[in-house]
């Protein structure tokens, strides 16, 4: 029997003397840098791990992480949220959805707060698990709310593939699955945030390939390496952003070769493209009105799509958040947990305001745990 551990596997990539020669190697190079480095972590897993391993401490000043909107959960805009609400709320019906969902606030009330009062309101584990309670409850109607970046969209793609197989017919899919290259893009449009450099996210650059960053050096000359998440990976990609900067000749590479390839996974891509179609727009939490940033159900599984089928029920009006929250600020990169008033105070994760403090992805989450 081996005595391999899941230390032994992420061992090298927290390693100290890794970290500390990454450090040096940092400063000493990004002394030559011509203007500070702003690079923007786009998902919200780095986030976690930059507060967590305290690696903006490690940088030299001309070096600054703006955090991105990389945490679904945190980019949902309020409407949505109340459609899970109001969903939840219909007799007959159990929503399923990630438990993170279940935390968030809507405009007034949460899936925690309807659960308490009685609605059927089930967390999973796994997102094929929405196929063991349709068929435990075939007099019901499943409604699985469905969120994430390319990362699980696959997933509920193969959802949809074993439920049709299996002839289950009584799950609805409320498709809130967003994309991550389009709010980069209007991130750059806007110009706001100045951002000079990217890390890529790794869940799902390992979906969608490395060659979909290639629009930001193309367009907007800037260099984009995709990380892993461990906080060696996270410090090597940075060196490697160093160096880029200082050859002139910004690209796109992949740190997180591990998993990560220049195409991403196609059959992945292939299941998605089967069941799912992109919006003309989609509104995200903090920056607007995207267009083509999201997915929906294509048009023949129109009567499997909850936004269809419940349409007299759902609200449609944009709602905006609460007044002390600058969620939508963080988000784009203009502001820092910190800089929120109410921050630790009035929100915490236990008691959130806002989105951002409820996900471990989400910045203001991040910021409490590691940086009071
Ligand atoms: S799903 Fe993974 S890659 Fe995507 S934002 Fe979350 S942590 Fe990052
Ligand atoms: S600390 Fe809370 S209220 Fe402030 S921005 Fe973050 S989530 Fe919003």
């Amino acid at each position: 029997m081996s005595d391999l551990t899941l230390k032994d596997l992420y061992f090298k990539f927290r390693d100290p003397t890794a970290m500390k020669t990454l450090a040096e190697l940092i400063r000493k190079e990004a002394k030559d840098l011509k203007e500070p480095m702003r690079v923007m972590e786009i998902c919200g897993g780095h986030t976690h791990t930059i507060m967590k391993y305290g690696i903006k401490q490690l940088l030299p000043d001309n070096i600054e992480f703006i955090h991105g909107p990389g945490c679904p959960v945190c980019v949902m805009p309020k409407e949505r949220i109340d459609h899970a609400i109001e969903l939840a709320k219909q007799e007959g019906v159990i929503l399923a959805t990630l438990g993170d969902m279940i935390r968030v606030p809507g405009s007034k009330s949460s899936l925690a707060k309807v659960r308490a009062e009685g609605a059927d309101v089930r967390p999973l584990h796994s997102t094929l698990d929405v196929l063991k309670i349709a068929k435990e409850n075939p007099d019901k109607k499943v409604v699985f709310f469905a969120i994430g970046f390319e990362t699980t969209t696959p997933m509920t793609a193969a959802l949809m593939e074993r439920a049709f197989k299996e002839g289950v017919k009584n799950i609805y899919y409320h498709i809130n699955h967003v994309l991550v290259p389009p709010p980069m893009r209007a991130i750059m449009d806007s110009g706001e945030a100045k951002i000079n450099a990217f890390i890529g996210p790794s869940h799902v650059s390992v979906i969608i390939g490395a060659k979909s960053y290639q629009f930001l050096v193309d367009r907007y000359n800037t260099p984009v390496v995709v990380a892993g998440f461990e906080p060696v990976d996270v410090m090597e990609s940075i060196l490697m952003l160093v160096r880029q900067k200082l050859k002139g000749e910004p690209k796109v590479e992949i740190q997180y070769k591990r998993a990560t390839t220049w195409d991403g996974n196609v059959l992945a891509q292939k299941m998605i493209d089967k069941y799912m179609d992109v919006r003309d727009s989609f509104r995200w939490r903090g920056l607007g009105d995207i267009p083509k940033s999201a997915l929906k159900l294509r048009e023949e599984y129109a009567e499997f799509d909850a936004e269809k089928v419940f349409a007299d029920i759902l609200p449609n009006e944009p709602i905006d958040d609460h007044k002390l929250c600058i969620c939508g600020q963080i988000l784009r990169g203009l502001a820092k947990p910190t800089d929120c008033k109410v921050f630790g105070s009035a929100c915490t994760p236990s008691s959130p305001l806002g989105s951002c403090m409820v996900s471990d992805e989400g910045a203001c989450n991040a910021y409490y745990r590691y940086a009071r």
